[in-house]
């Protein structure tokens, strides 16, 4: 017998994660990803469980799924506190894709890469395809749109500095991103920055370590972090709303280095003249890594997302989930797992005929997932973004009693909500 056959659009690591879910739940599942890699904004990221993170992080294991959690952890490179970002650590970003690319492939996922989903075809109102360039469509019981909300060229150019030529997304090459619920008839929600400019500009961006003073990398090879005061004339006030002022003002007033591996990451710069970069002490002779642009520029993000119901599927929609960036004003690496993870086994219990779950407000992700979706709703709500350790969520977190390190206390709360194991079973 034929299993429900579930499409995932995009491997972010809000796709994989999605695929993954779908996959335990034993659908059979297809994977589409325009780039020939996985993973695509985490290559250049690396920083976990800091502030609230943790929790949700904590949550997806006792909920049965923790597995990019748990793969993520295994290639952990260092411990880090940063201002205002404590209790984290950094993942190896030279080996997070092949990584999370065995993860997918060991789930039994049929991935297939260098296929950039372009439209969908419907049928009485329900989506039967996706079309993907000249290879033809790929046919479908329900589909997650995982693909993500930055870019590609046009938007960067409309709305940011040019194409800031990230190492994440590769427009020029593989073509830019496509949403299929936007394709679908979805409604296309728009973050906008306070003076109404669509988007918001990437925060972070890398430099070649080797490029450092010696004494500053080796500091930064054994810390894992290296935070530098800037001087006052490189104090930028607005920079903090042009990256979506989900940092904190305390952090724009210094240089938070950290070493994820393969770069040394510069946390929540937006962008920066290399010439300005290199009065800092120690930067002297600082090359850009990601994205090269970014004397210019950086990667326009939260231009294209799908309000969604707090089951992940989207508004108006039977067969269609979303995940991810997609799915809202949400980011970071531990927030588009989890909703990865909750999109793909609800797909694969649409698929099988089943109600998918929603999860109880008790426990952070459906407290977060549910919150999410009800900004969107809200005037403005639209324009700030959520994420477990950052400003509005975090504070909410922490008000509803739901922020602890205490990692038993976590698995004990999805016990007490009757949710343990819940996205481990097996629906078809
Ligand atoms: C440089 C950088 C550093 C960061 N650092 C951190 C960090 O340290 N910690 C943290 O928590 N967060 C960090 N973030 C944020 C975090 O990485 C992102 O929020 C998260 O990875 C986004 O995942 P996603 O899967 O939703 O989207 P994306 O990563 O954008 O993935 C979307 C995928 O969909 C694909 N796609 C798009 N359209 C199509 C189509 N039509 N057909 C097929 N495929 C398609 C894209 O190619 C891409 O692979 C960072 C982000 C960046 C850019």
């Amino acid at each position: 017998m034929n299993r429900p056959r579930v499409v995932v659009v995009g491997a972010g690591f809000a796709g994989c994660a999605a695929a993954i879910s779908a996959a335990k739940a034993g659908a059979e599942v297809i994977l589409l990803e325009r780039m020939d890699f996985v993973v695509a904004s985490g290559i250049r990221a690396g920083r976990m469980n800091y502030n609230g993170k943790l929790v949700a992080a904590e949550e997806a294991k006792a909920l049965g799924a923790g597995d990019m959690f748990e793969a993520l952890e295994s290639i952990k490179l260092h411990d880090t506190n940063i201002v205002d970002e404590v209790n984290g650590y950094v993942y190896n970003a030279i080996i997070v894709e092949p990584t999370v690319r065995r993860l997918v492939e060991g789930a039994g996922v049929d991935m297939r890469l260098v296929n950039r989903v372009t439209d969908v075809i419907r049928e009485d109102g329900r989506l039967k395809a996706v079309k993907v360039g000249r290879k033809g469509a790929v046919e479908g019981d329900v589909f997650v749109d995982s693909s993500g909300n930055a870019g590609g060229i046009d938007i960067c150019t409309r709305y940011g500095g040019g194409c800031a030529m990230c190492v994440t997304h590769r427009c020029p090459t593989f073509g830019d991103r496509v949403s299929i619920a936007t394709k679908a008839g979805a409604p296309e929600f728009v973050r906008r920055r306070p003076d109404g400019t669509p988007g918001t500009i990437d925060a972070a961006l890398s430099l070649h370590k080797t490029s450092l003073d010696p004494v500053l990398r080796a500091r930064l090879e054994r810390d894992g972090v290296v935070t530098i005061p800037l001087p006052p004339e490189l104090i930028d006030t607005e920079r903090l709303y042009r990256i979506g002022g989900i940092r904190s003002q305390r952090q724009m007033e210094s240089l938070n280095v950290v070493d994820i591996g393969i770069t040394a990451k510069c946390v929540g710069n937006g962008s920066i003249l290399p010439s300005e970069l290199r009065k800092i002490p120690g930067f002297e002779n600082a090359i850009i890594d990601n994205p090269m642009g970014v004397g210019k520029g950086n990667r326009i993000n939260w231009v294209s997302m799908a309000r969604c119901e707090a089951d992940l599927r989207v508004r108006g929609f039977a067969n269609l989930f979303a995940a991810g960036q997609k799915a809202g004003p949400l980011g970071g690496i531990a927030e588009v797992i989890v909703t990865g993870v909750l999109a793909g086994h609800n797909a694969a219990r649409a698929a099988a005929g089943k109600e998918p779950v929603t999860l109880p407000r008790s426990i952070a992700i459906g407290d977060f997932v549910a919150f999410v979706g009800e900004m969107m709703d809200v005037p403005g709500g639209l324009n700030r973004g959520y994420a477990f350790g950052h400003q509005a969520f975090f504070e909410r977190l922490k008000k509803n009693g739901l922020y602890t390190t205490d990692v038993s206390a976590i698995h004990r709360r999805v016990k007490d909500a009757g949710m343990t194991g819940v996205l481990a079973k097996k629906v078809v």
